[in-house]
Formats: structure tokens, sequence, C-alpha cells
């Protein structure tokens, strides 16, 4: 029991192939939050037995579709580009994914942008198939205290002040021109894929412009690393958003699945 306990906690599974990590951090009314979103608000609603027969539960929420870990679809920031219920389904099941690491450049600037060099560390990347780039910079640890995430003391609703790492803009062009035509999304565990100090969000725009979607606020990514065979190994994202109508995004539940099978950055 208490083994079984230690693996949720981890939100680890082990089946008898794979081994799947949940990269979803669970809602709550604590939830870190993008100053400008609506927040996330759940209310407990019934919690009662009924005529002393049977037990009835039922809640209600309300939030941006921009809060907790979530899927940032094109059309967030190009109106001419999918919105979440237009997202292809092959193009968030089964991807193959790859995380760089970029903690130790974070830990020594919180503002960091990550460049084209840290890319290219990772290179060559030369799927044939759809794929997903996550960055890990370490901030999932700061994940439920709101000013040490957001980088930012005051509660208001401006998004002035914030500082946390993102992409830098050379490197949103240099993924959009070099992997376009099979890189399906971007992933981060900070609040955007642009840094907190961006003011016109250039990399949204840049991606999201080419129907590379944003998932942000992704958790775990440190378990996935501790698992894989090799910093530069691939593995399997499915990647389940709530479809919305005309969404510009949505709360998702990301799960990796790790195979013997794929190792080297190649699928074999
Ligand atoms: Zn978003």
């Amino acid at each position: 029991m208490k083994h079984f306990a230690a693996l949720l906690l981890l939100s680890i599974e082990y089946s008898s192939c794979a081994l799947y990590v949940d990269l979803t951090h669970t809602l709550s009314n604590k939830t870190s939050y993008f100053p400008t979103q609506t927040r996330f608000n759940f209310t407990e609603q019934t919690a009662t037995w009924v005529n002393g027969n049977y037990f009835y539960a039922s809640n209600t929420f309300q939030t941006s579709e921009h809060i907790g870990t979530h899927l940032d679809a094109p059309y967030h920031f190009s109106n001419t580009s999918w919105t979440i219920d237009q997202i292809p389904i092959e193009r968030l099941i089964s991807i193959d994914s790859l995380i760089i690491d970029v903690r130790k450049q974070c830990k020594q600037n919180k503002n960091y942008e990550i460049t084209v060099e840290d890319i290219k560390q990772y290179e060559p990347i030369n799927l044939n198939k759809y794929f997903i780039i996550l960055f890990y910079t370490g901030w999932d640890v700061y994940y439920s205290n709101q000013s040490m995430y957001s980088g930012r003391i005051s509660n208001d609703n401006s998004p002035d002040g914030l500082q946390f790492p993102g992409l830098s803009v050379k490197a949103a062009d240099y993924l959009v021109k070099k992997y376009h035509q099979k890189l399906v999304g971007v992933g981060i565990d900070t609040l955007s894929i642009d840094a907190g100090q961006s003011k016109q969000f250039d990399v949204h725009q840049i991606l999201l412009k080419n129907n590379i979607y944003g998932l942000e606020n992704v958790a775990s990514l440190g378990t996935v690393l501790k698992e894989l065979s090799q910093p530069t190994a691939y593995f399997i994202l499915h990647v389940l958003p709530i479809k919305i109508e005309k969404g510009t995004g949505a709360q998702c539940r990301i799960v990796a699945v790790i195979q013997d099978k794929i190792s080297n950055g190649t699928v074999q």
C-alpha cells in the first residue's frame, strides 16, 4: 500500500512494457495563474447521501482556458490558425517528444531566454514523424507558490513585473524555419512559452501563426528525464485538451509514455 501511494505521488504508473508519467498539474483554487486570466474557481456543490440510499456528488468550476497545465491553440495569437477543436487528432496523440534541459541556464538567470544554441545541443533532431519539444527550466518546483512561480510580488491583474524563463524570439524563429513541417507543439514548465519579461508575446505569435501549439505549466519533466535511457532519448506524448468550440486554449491531460524500444533519438 505504501509503495502504491509513493507511485501515485510521483505520478508514475508502470505497465508490463511501458512507463507512464503524468505531466499534468492538479487543478485547484490554489493553482498558479497568469495575472490577466480568470483564476480557476472550484465549488464543491453537492456531496450528500440521497434519502440515505445512495451517495451523490457534483461540483462546478469557472476558469480561463489558460490556467493550469493547458494547450494554447494556434488561434490564440493567429486569427487564421486552428482553434482548439480544429487541431487534428494526429497532432495530439502518440507524438515523439524530446526534453531540452535548460535548468542550469535558468538557475543563473530567472529571465533566461532559451537560445538557438540550447536547441542545437540536442541536434540532429531527425525524426520522420511529428514531434514535440519540451523545455525543462526547473520552474515547476515553484508551481504551488504564485509569487515565486510568476516572479512578482503583487496580486493585481497586470502582467507587469513577471519574471520567469521562456524561449527567445531567435529560438522560435529557428524552430519554425528548421522544423515547422514536423514540429507540432512546444511545451514548457512555466506560465508561458514567452519569457515573463516579454511585452508582445513574440514567441506565441511566431509559433502559433505556423499552427505549432504551446503547452504551458507542464509538470514532472524531471521525472521523465530520470527514467530515460539517456537525456536525449525520445518518448511518446499523449496530449488531450478539452474540446471547446472556438477555444483559444484548454486545460489538458498530458501523459508521457516511455518505452524500451525508443531510444537514441530514433524510432526502431
Ligand atoms: Zn495559454
